[in-house]
């Protein structure tokens, strides 16, 4: 084996390690919106959170945008074998 075959594998390793971060943080991005429905239910049955419609109205809007970004994030993985975009 190589030195370029080695570094190659090291290589490979890092980028499947870099892909496999971004889909949990696109997992984890879509699914803190279960947060969001959980404070949107609790501020119905409770007092003490009490959040505005408009509150929110803009934790979604972040989240839709985070979500989005995660996403975006997620596809422009390239494919380390030939280069080409993931998906
Ligand atoms: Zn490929």
């Amino acid at each position: 084996m190589s030195i370029t075959q080695v570094s190659d594998s090291e290589w490979y390793t890092a980028a499947w390690r870099d892909r496999k971060r971004r889909f949990l943080t696109c997992v984890l991005a879509l699914n803190s919106f279960w947060i969001l429905v959980l404070f949107g239910f609790l501020s119905q049955i409770s007092e003490r959170f009490n959040a505005s419609g408009r509150t929110l109205l803009l934790a979604f809007a972040v989240w839709f945008v985070g979500q989005i970004a995660a996403g975006v994030w997620l596809n422009r993985f390239r494919c380390p074998g030939c280069g080409n975009l993931f998906y």
